[in-house]
């Protein structure tokens, strides 16, 4: 089978035959669909963050496909049925994380595409208890994108508490922003969306925001406070500044939701102002096996839209330049079996 490998940090990945992988216990092999190029693929290949992925190793978590080989154990999934292995691969189903709804938290997870090798491939592994069913009327491609991107901007909202009627910025209308409009204005919200080019925003616009906002010459905060501030900004542009600008443009008792993850990124938290203001700021990763699952379901409903561009595999190095390069307009997928949607 074909793999997608990064073999050192900032090289060009390199396409690779390897022998199909074996499940093992509790695992199946999927015969992958489409894959989705999400930024922390790019972030992994770099070497970006301070805790490392270990070369060679096959990137992807918005892996698809069709589970093609039950490992010992498997009861639950048939052959044949459709799949989605998002970033969290496994966790331990024991800890206080994972016992209270936070599987997400959970210090034993092995992440996909990053501590295992992951989706751009045709063939990948997944743990049969963390790979998602996949609804049927949902298709790989469409999945694909809504298996990270989704999941985590459907978290980053409920960890907001994003009610009806509230001011939500979002910042960043790219692979994750694009679905987070979406899902801000299905909460009831008044969605300010904001980035850096005519296309994105026009994007926003198209996929229901209130107001656009052009960082480029726009001050960020003071529109948003012009609108009275936010109740929630989710940080979703790959630019420190970013964070900051979106920062000052909350209310009082405004959240600041943490989800992008520049290089070596942090910013200056005011205490005078925090303190004063009563503003939380607030990590969020990823999402729940069950949050994903209501993200499938609201896609199988018609409630969502996902805004994608396909691609062979092979086009990978070229493809993470043109998401540097912001020219995607939100989500590249690979689609592993040339077939389209
Ligand atoms: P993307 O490249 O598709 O989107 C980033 C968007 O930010 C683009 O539309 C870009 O034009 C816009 N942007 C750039 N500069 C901006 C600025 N100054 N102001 C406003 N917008 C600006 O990336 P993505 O796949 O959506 O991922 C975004 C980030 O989220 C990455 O850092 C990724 O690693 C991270 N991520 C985090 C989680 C998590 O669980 N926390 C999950 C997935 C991705
Ligand atoms: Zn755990
Ligand atoms: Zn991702």
């Amino acid at each position: 089978m074909k793999a997608a490998v990064v073999r050192a940090f900032g090289e060009p990945l390199v396409m690779e035959d390897r022998p199909d992988p074996e499940p093992g216990p509790g695992q199946v092999r999927v015969r992958v669909e489409a894959s989705g190029l999400c930024h922390t693929d790019i972030h992994a290949a770099h070497g970006d963050w301070p805790v490392k992925p270990s070369p060679p190793f096959v990137p992807g978590h918005e892996g698809v496909g069709l589970v093609e080989q039950l490992g010992d154990g498997v009861t639950h999934l048939a052959v044949g049925q459709r799949v989605a292995v998002p970033w969290l691969g496994k966790a331990c189903g024991r800890c206080e994380h994972c016992l209270s709804g936070w599987e997400t938290l959970c210090e034993q997870q092995i992440n996909t595409g990053y501590g295992c090798d992951g989706g751009y491939a045709e063939k990948m592994l997944a743990w049969a208890d963390f790979a998602q069913p996949v609804p049927d009327g949902v298709s790989a491609i469409d999945a694909a994108p809504l298996t990270c991107a989704g999941v985590t901007t459907y978290r980053a909202l409920k960890v907001a508490g994003v009610r009806p009627a509230q001011l939500v910025a979002i910042s960043g209308v790219g692979g994750l922003g694009h679905l987070a409009v979406q899902y801000a204005k299905i909460a009831g919200a008044t969605v300010a969306a904001i980035d850096v080019t005519d296309e994105k925003l026009e994007l926003a616009t198209a996929l229901g925001a209130d107001l656009v906002i052009d960082a480029r010459k726009d001050d960020v905060g003071e529109v948003l406070k012009r609108h009275g501030g936010a109740h929630a900004a989710i940080a979703l542009a790959v630019n420190e500044g970013a964070f900051a600008a979106v920062n000052s443009g909350l209310r009082r008792g405004g959240k600041l939701v943490m989800v992008a993850l520049p290089a070596h990124g942090s910013i200056q938290v005011p205490i005078f102002d925090t303190v004063l203001n009563g503003t939380s700021v607030i990590g969020s990763i990823v999402g729940t096996r069950q949050d994903l699952a209501e993200v499938f379901q609201l896609h199988a409903a018609g409630h969502t839209k996902v805004i994608s561009e396909t691609r062979p595999l092979a086009s990978v190095n070229e493809s993470i330049d043109e998401v540097l390069r912001g020219e995607v307009k939100a989500r590249i997928v690979f689609d592993l079996l040339g077939a389209g949607r």
